[in-house]
Order: C-alpha cells, then sequence, then structure tokens
C-alpha cells in the first residue's frame, strides 16, 4: 500500500514507532497491569497539562468531552467565544444540548480578544465560558493567558478551553492560569492515531458537576474521577491507543518539554517563511497566528485543489484546501507532530515543485 504523508492539520503522520506500540498483546482494563499502564503515565501527562490534578483519557473523539464539558458545568448560561469552524459548533452543540447559551462572535481569522470577553461576561448571568486555544480551522491562536486573567475577575464563571491542534506543541499552564477543563485530542498535535480524548478538571469544576442532574453517564466527570482513584477509567477504554500515549510520552519526555516546544515555533517560522517567499498572505493577524499549523490566504488565486492533486500524485503528501467555508480561498500546512526542519523543507520543495 503506497504510504500518503499527511500534512493536514488532523489527523497527522503516525510514527511506526506508535503504531508498533499499538500491537502490545491485549490486557484487561480491570486488572494491574492497566493499572499500572495508566499509573505510569500520569505525572507526565500532568506535566504537560501544568496541573496537578488528574488527567482523564475518554474513549472517544474531543467531540465527546466538549460536549460533556457543557453537561457537566452549565446550569445558568454558557457563553461561547467563536472564531471558526470549531468554535463555532460549540455554540451550536450547548443548544443541543439543551443548555441556554450565548455567541461571542468575530469573523473567521479574527481573534478573540480579553476585552471582548470582560464585556460579555460583565453583561452577567454567566456560569461558563468556552474557548478554543487553536482554532484549527483557520489558524487562530487566541491570547490565553489574557483571556485566563480576565476570566479570573469572574470567580462564578467556569473557564473550558479546547488545546486540541495547540497541546504539548506551546506550554499551557491550566493551574497557573486557573483553566477548569482543558481537553484534548490524540490525533492533532500528540500525532496518535484518533480515537482517544484527554482532559483535567479543576477542583472547583468537580463540585459543580457533582451538583448537576442530567451529566448522562459516558461523559460524567464524576465517574471519571471516581475511576481515577483505581487508575481506571468508566467503560472500557481503547487500550491499544494507551499503549501508543505510553510510547508517545517516551518521546516527548526524551526530546524534553522545552525543545518539543522550541522545535514547533522553529518549523512554523520555516513554514511562514516559505509562505512570505512565495507572495502569499496568511488568514490571521500577526501575533495571533499558531504556532502549529499555518492557514494561508490564496490571495495569489491559484487553483487550490488541483495543486493539492499534483503534490498528492507526484510527492505523497497531502496538505489541506481549506475547511468548510473557507475551501479553496485558503490553505493549511501542519506542523505538528514529528516533524523535523528536514522533513518541512522536503514538503516545501515538493510544493515549490507543483505550485503551477
Ligand atoms: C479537530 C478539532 C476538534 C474536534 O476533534 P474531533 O477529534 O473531531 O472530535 C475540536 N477542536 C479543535 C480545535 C480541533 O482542531
Amino acid at each position: 500500500m503506497s504510504h500518503i504523508k499527511l500534512f493536514i492539520p488532523g489527523p497527522i503522520e503516525v510514527s511506526e514507532k506508535t503504531f508498533r506500540a499499538m500491537c502490545t498483546p491485549m490486557i484487561g482494563h480491570r486488572g494491574s497491569e492497566f493499572k499500572k499502564l495508566y499509573g505510569d503515565i500520569q505525572p507526565r501527562l500532568k506535566t504537560l497539562f501544568g496541573t496537578q490534578r488528574p488527567v482523564f483519557l475518554s474513549t472517544s473523539s474531543a467531540w465527546g468531552v466538549m460536549e460533556g464539558a457543557i453537561r457537566n458545568l452549565t446550569i445558568k448560561k454558557v457563553l461561547n467565544g467563536m472564531c471558526g469552524a470549531f468554535s463555532d459548533k460549540w455554540f451550536d452543540v450547548s443548544k443541543r444540548c439543551g443548555k441556554d447559551a450565548e455567541a461571542l462572535q468575530v469573523e473567521w481569522g479574527q481573534s478573540i480578544e480579553p476585552e471582548m470577553v470582560r464585556a460579555k461576561l460583565s453583561e452577567g448571568g454567566f456560569d461558563t465560558f468556552t474557548l478554543i486555544h487553536n482554532e484549527t480551522s483557520c489558524g487562530v491562536r487566541n491570547p490565553l493567558p489574557e483571556i485566563a486573567a480576565v476570566l479570573r475577575e469572574f470567580p462564578d464563571v467556569l473557564f473550558i478551553v479546547d488545546c486540541v491542534s495547540s497541546f504539548s506543541t506551546q506550554s499551557i499552564a491550566m493551574d497557573e492560569l486557573g483553566i477548569d477543563v482543558l481537553l484534548t485530542g490524540s490525533q492533532k498535535a500528540l500525532a496518535l492515531p484518533p480515537g482517544l480524548a484527554l482532559f483535567a478538571v479543576s477542583e472547583r469544576a468537580m463540585k459543580r458537576a457533582e451538583s448537576i442532574k442530567d451529566r448522562g453517564y459516558y461523559f460524567d466527570f464524576v465517574e471519571f474521577a471516581k475511576n481515577q482513584e483505581q487508575d481506571m477509567t468508566p467503560s472500557t477504554p481503547a487500550i491499544s491507543l494507551i499503549y501508543a500515549l505510553q510510547s508517545k510520552l517516551d518521546d516527548i519526555f526524551t526530546e524534553g518539554v522545552d525543545a518539543r516546544h522550541s522545535r514547533h515555533a522553529a518549523l512554523n517560522a520555516q513554514v511562514h517563511e516559505w509562505v512570505s517567499a512565495r507572495g502569499f498572505e496568511f488568514f490571521a493577524p500577526e501575533g495571533r497566528r499558531s504556532l502549529s499549523l499555518t492557514c494561508v490566504k490564496n490571495n495569489l488565486d491559484i487553483d487550490i485543489a488541483s495543486w493539492i492533486k499534483r503534490l498528492r500524485e507526484k510527492h505523497s503528501f497531502v496538505i489541506d484546501g481549506g475547511y468548510g467555508k473557507l475551501k479553496g480561498k485558503t490553505f493549511r500546512i501542519s506542523n505538528m507532530g514529528d516533524e523535523s526542519s528536514e522533513s518541512i523543507a522536503t514538503l516545501l520543495a515538493a510544493l515549490d515543485d507543483t505550485l503551477e
């Protein structure tokens, strides 16, 4: 089978080492071997989350926990920060959960700014706020520490943060910033196959969850906490993916967390340099651009779809041709996962070779 290498912003290329880890013989999920596996990854996950709280593993994609956070924490009204496809969808999901929800919407490609959050929360009535740190659909990176500072002015509002495409590519200090739920998924920045979501919940958010009636079962935070005490998950987890995660944590801590962050920043800069040198523009404003992917404006009016087709046929690489309504108007290049300056240079050369 030919190997098409993905440079789309998720799922991304998975290493052979990771796939091999998934082939570890199966174990029971209530036995000592599983508890050992679960316990083994906790300290490193806590380090990456910047928290003293336990890190829960959900056998679902990120959306399971994104929906779960709403069901576990919103009683009065949720404010959804919206600046792209995923964050817009979270508003829709909140309403589908039967919650009172309000939109804090900016145009796709623009960022959520701290003063907007302050102005909206000052109107009162909210008890939860959702933010996507790195809006993957349009390459916007929202100013998380500055927004977190605003949230600390509103102690009744729980702060729910999706860092699906930024987790482990830069430092996100959950406890220090006062984040109440920090969640991510396996198939983006962690370079694992899809199917696992990871999240941590603050103590006060856990108290709120305990006071809510209709949390359901599968994403009930209280169930996760109860099982966590025994190094277990509420239902049968994707054990193979947890072996893959353990292997990936070995990779991350062998490289060093700081070195990993620097590598992602450097690779991102390498893509940015190419973008500017070719006369393309960025979709997001300076200072608000993602470090793990690049969303490029099609200001040169090229035929993106046929370019991507040539790239795939000739070089077996795939980049993304624009998300949803941005199809054809933007393209996106991921620098997440295990990429190196050599592998990014190879991709950029292939982009040049196929760009007409
Ligand atoms: C991909 C993505 C999601 C959704 O993840 P699923 O794995 O499809 O549930 C949510 N948020 C962000 C920022 C993403 O990039």
